[in-house]
């Protein structure tokens, strides 16, 4: 489906749920915020029907998110569900891995094209104070790594790099991507919602302390519809990702939308303008409306972001509200 700057939306992610095991310091709140529960909480079958109708008016890829969407209870027939429509092309899922040895069984038979695991330091002290725990689970995430390296699938790491807080992890992660066919990204930290003092490493820094650390990388060009900017060096066997949001915005080629765990399907991660559909589905919506909705959020989709103008236009909610 066309947007009205002709993009090609195609690429829907959809939150599961706000909730976490985990309270990294740049995408949740200090303090337990309510978690989104009973009503307010798109129900699996309601989530099912939103992406049965996206998938046949155009979405091809679904990519489940959060929060951590295994932390959604007994989520995976959903998954098995979604798997067997017919329009999708591809089903993917982003989670902080912590829960990967304990589902493995359930991963297998989901389906997943592609997982992408976050995982911000290898160092456990960092992992504890990152993610406001007591890092033990830092050995769950790297086992669900050698899981997911045995199953049949696409695996990435995501990174995000803060300025005195897990800036020494960056060759060691990226060592990761030189011993195995796995690509390693690091995104830019965007100061959403509550986040605003963090400060983020940006992507041509770490390029270059990369190239300093491992030699002259070289640029691959990227996938088409990836906001990732890849480059392999010499003697890896996986590539090394940078996601720039914000130093380098790939509004032009954007073809996401998301659906939040409240069923707002938003048309841009920095806006929070979106259209209800939970509210539509609960009002008795018919098919047709649900995919009109669709459309209308296309056509309504920015042309681009303002985050690092001086209005200072941004989301106001955290990360794992939204869906990252
Ligand atoms: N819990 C899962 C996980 O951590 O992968 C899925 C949800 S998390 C919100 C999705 C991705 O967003 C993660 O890779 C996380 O590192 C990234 N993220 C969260 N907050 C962010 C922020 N403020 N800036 C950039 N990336 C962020
Ligand atoms: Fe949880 Fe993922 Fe947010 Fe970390 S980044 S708090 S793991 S939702």
């Amino acid at each position: 489906m066309k947007d009205r700057y002709s993009r090609n939306i195609n690429y829907l992610r959809v939150s599961l749920t706000d909730k976490c095991n985990l309270r990294c310091r740049y995408c949740m709140p200090e303090e337990k915020e309510q978690c989104l529960n009973g009503d307010r909480l798109l129900t699996d079958d309601e989530i099912y029907r939103i992406i049965r109708i996206l998938t046949s008016s155009g979405i091809e890829k679904v990519r489940f998110t959060g929060g951590e969407p295994l932390m959604r209870k007994n989520v995976f027939p959903l998954f098995r569900a979604v798997r067997q429509l017919e329009g999708l092309r591809t089903m993917s899922l982003t989670t902080n891995g912590t829960l990967i040895p304990l589902y493995e069984k359930e991963l297998r038979e989901s389906g997943f094209d592609q997982i992408n695991v976050s995982i911000d330091t290898l160092s456990r002290k960092e992992y504890a104070d990152i993610t406001r725990t007591d890092g033990s689970l830092l050995d769950s995430v790297r086992k669900s790594l050698d899981i997911l390296s045995l199953m049949d699938i696409m695996v990435k790491i995501n990174c995000v790099p803060i300025k005195g807080l897990n800036e020494d992890a960056i060759p060691f992660l990226a060592e990761i991507a030189r011993e195995q066919p796995i690509d390693v990204r690091f995104i830019e930290f965007m100061p959403l919602g509550c986040h605003k003092k963090l400060t983020g490493i940006g992507s041509d820094e770490i390029t270059w302390r990369l190239e300093k650390r491992f030699g002259k990388a070289e640029k691959i060009s990227g996938t088409i519809g990836e906001p990732a900017v890849y480059f392999r060096f010499r003697g890896f066997k996986g590539r090394i990702g940078v996601i720039s949001p914000l130093s380098h915005k790939f509004c032009r080629d954007c073809s996401r939308i998301r659906l939040t765990p409240d069923g707002i399907l938003r048309p841009c991660l920095f806006h929070d303008d979106g259209a209800d559909i939970r509210t539509a589905i609960r009002n008795g919506a018919s098919d047709k409306d649900i995919a009109d909705i669709l459309r209308s959020v296309v056509m309504n989709k920015p042309y681009e972001h303002f985050f690092n103008d001086s209005s200072g236009e941004g989301s106001r909610r955290n990360m794992n509200m939204i869906g990252g």
